[in-house]
């Protein structure tokens, strides 16, 4: 990217004020410190501030860009922009996505759609491997267009989405996945999933495909308050009884062989099975989940089997070689060499390698019987991520210090943007009345916040979202009914349920009762009066369970400040996000209410927020002050 081009194309941007100030942040940041860290509210154009700044920078430094995103619509929302802001500017951009998502033949073939990458990547590899040795109909749309000269500027100039190029090569009867591929080395920008490039090994690939060292890039991390769960999810792991039953299935198929002597494959499967349902007997009591020893799975398999440590060893590592085996003969049965065997060898194989104060295993009834490890620091995860320059961007990062401690970008520079829009467009209110406290939420408290939301929403009569901290609460509360009919986004529902009941509620009437942290709380527009309310009944604490417990001890020990990092943080994010649906342009306007007196503690993340005895007379006088006003010629 020249930086003459750089200049002009930017020069003919008409940022707004406190994008300018934002940009200019950003890059005198970079050009100072590895990462910056920028809190930039609903509305302020983050992803225009994100992908000009790293323009910018990247073209002084001869860098290239990575723009990570959670989701597609985050990911179509980059594209436009660089539709709209970045064309004259020569970017090459491409969409990159895991096979699981591009892979046009595996869908033709099985219907499932858990598979590994590193199942998917063989299964390709294989036909791929069928087509180079004279066999097209091994995967058709692995040809030579795609890398042909015109493919890779489709892709590249046309700042195609992942949607679309799905559609492109369908309709060419092109791979995507392997025409992005190839097209990467031209490519100065690539917009990426988090999962894809968080995966180590993932991510060493692909940079090897784009010919990019981590320090030649400028990594964007937008909607950045998700990386601490994404980070711990994707170093995590499970073995449940059900998967060890579909690992003992496979060795019916394609056979049991002896793994040290008198001890074969289903033996083996046998005592894991054994081990974990003991462990559960011995453990668990009364709760739904308890913490165990690293080692306690291992104690027990030694136990169950009657072999010493050694021997373990060797029985798992000849358990993997079969695990192997079994894979290379789905690959050649034309199949996705998915083996159960193989995935639960290598997860507990990696038991051994882990630092046991970063991670907590425990045992719960879930599936039979499962036995997880859970990472507790996210941190070490990212550290690849240190090697780059980051920008870290969202609207709600606040508290910042604790986003910082717990991804381990401490020495980053960091601002917060304050909002872009008349404070007088959002009313924030909280009610001193109630709170969704474990040990005062009994059966009055329910009754109370039931008919407070079925009071408000009655008399105030507009668009509106209540989020529930669990699932839990929001059954034993909507279990009482309301006077009015509702929609609520359940725990059961699929993804396709739970559009039509956003399509329900973006087309009628109908109050939304969801979950804070679900699929509605974070990502949806709901521009004008699609939503003008949204109610947070109850702070979203986590659940103080053995994990969370684990994690606080974790925080509290390393930094002195368990509850803030641990507790506060996530509920504080949740709660911005879920109060972020409702002011999503200059004309917009709307009342959030927090039915949840512990909120007072957290003022200093709410500007605005003030205390109200009458919540749905406050929001109704407010709403018909704001009619008004904007109804008035003036606002005409
Ligand atoms: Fe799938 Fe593309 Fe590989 Fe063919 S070449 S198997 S379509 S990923």
């Amino acid at each position: 990217m020249a930086m003459q081009n750089a200049e002009s194309v930017l020069n003919g941007l008409k940022l707004r004020p406190h994008q300018k100030v934002a940009v200019d942040f950003i890059v005198d940041g970079l050009r100072r410190a590895d990462s910056v860290i920028l809190e930039s509210p609903t509305g302020s154009g983050k992803t225009l501030i994100a992908l000009t700044s790293a323009y910018r920078y990247a073209s002084e430094e001869g860098r290239k860009i990575l723009y990570l995103t959670r989701t597609n619509s985050q990911q179509q929302a980059v594209f436009r922009d660089l539709g709209l802001f970045l064309r004259g500017s020569g970017i090459r951009a491409a969409p990159l996505q895991g096979r699981q998502n591009m892979c046009l033949l595996y869908r033709e073939i099985s219907q499932e759609t858990e598979f590994s990458s590193e199942s998917l990547s063989r299964f390709c590899n294989s036909r791929k491997k069928m087509v180079r040795e004279g066999n097209p109909s091994a995967c058709r749309f692995f040809n030579s267009r795609i890398s042909s000269r015109e493919t890779s500027d489709r892709i590249l100039g046309g700042f195609m989405t992942a949607e679309e190029l799905l559609l492109f090569g369908r309709e060419n009867t092109i791979c995507p996945y392997e025409s992005v591929k190839a097209s990467l080395k031209s490519a100065d920008l690539v917009v990426a999933p988090y999962a894809f490039f968080l995966n180590y090994n993932i991510a060493e690939r692909f940079l090897d495909q784009w010919g990019v060292d981590r320090s030649d890039l400028v990594v964007i991390l937008d909607e950045a308050h998700n990386l601490p769960d994404l980070a711990r999810n994707i170093a995590s792991f499970q073995i449940s009884v059900r998967s060890l039953d579909a690992a003992e299935s496979e060795i019916g198929r394609y056979g049991d062989p002896e793994l040290i002597h008198g001890i074969h494959a289903s033996d083996a499967v046998e005592y894991m099975r054994d081990s974990i349902q003991v462990l559960a007997r011995d453990f668990l009591g009364d709760n739904d989940e308890s913490r165990i020893k690293h080692t306690a799975f291992m104690e027990n398999l030694m136990i169950v089997s009657k072999q010493s440590s050694a021997k373990i060893h060797e029985m798992l590592v000849n358990l993997d070689i079969h695990g192997e085996n079994v894979a290379s003969t789905m690959e050649k049965e034309g199949r996705i060499p998915r083996s159960h065997i193989l995935a639960i060898t290598q997860k507990i194989l990696a038991m051994d390698e882990l630092d046991e104060d970063l991670y907590i295993s425990t045992i719960s009834s879930d599936n039979g019987g499962t036995l997880s490890v859970s990472c507790l620091d996210p941190s070490r995860v990212l550290d690849p991520l240190r090697l780059s320059k980051t920008v870290h961007i969202s609207g709600t990062l606040s508290p910042v210090d604790s986003y910082m401690k717990i991804t381990g970008f401490t020495e980053s520079r960091y601002r917060i943007i304050g909002p872009v829009f008349p404070e007088r467009n959002h009313l924030m209110l909280y009610s001193t009345e109630i709170t969704t406290k474990y040990d005062r939420f009994d059966s009055s408290e329910i009754e109370r916040m039931r008919s407070m939301i079925e009071h408000i929403i009655a008399t105030v009569k507009r668009k509106c979202i209540v989020f529930f901290p669990s699932h839990a609460v929001m059954e034993k509360v909507i279990s009482g009914g309301f006077v009015f009919p509702f929609l609520a986004e359940l725990k059961s529902m699929n993804q396709e349920e739970i559009s039509e009941v956003i399509s329900d509620f973006r087309n009628g009437e109908m109050p939304l009762m969801a979950v804070s942290g679900g699929r509605i709380s974070e990502g949806l527009d709901f521009p004008g009066r699609q939503l003008q309310m949204v109610i947070v009944a109850g702070i979203p604490y986590p659940r103080p369970d053995v994990r969370q417990k684990a994690m606080f001890q974790f925080y509290e020990k390393m930094y002195g400040s368990g509850w803030e990092m641990s507790v506060t943080f996530p509920a504080i994010v949740r709660i911005r996000q879920e109060i972020g649906r409702l002011i999503r342009s200059e004309s917009d306007y709307g009342v959030s209410i927090i039915l949840d007196s512990r909120i007072s503690a957290h003022r200093k993340y709410f500007p605005g927020l003030r205390s109200s005895s009458d919540p749905a007379k406050d929001a109704l006088h407010f709403f018909m002050e704001r009619d008004y006003s904007m109804d008035s010629p003036g606002n005409a």
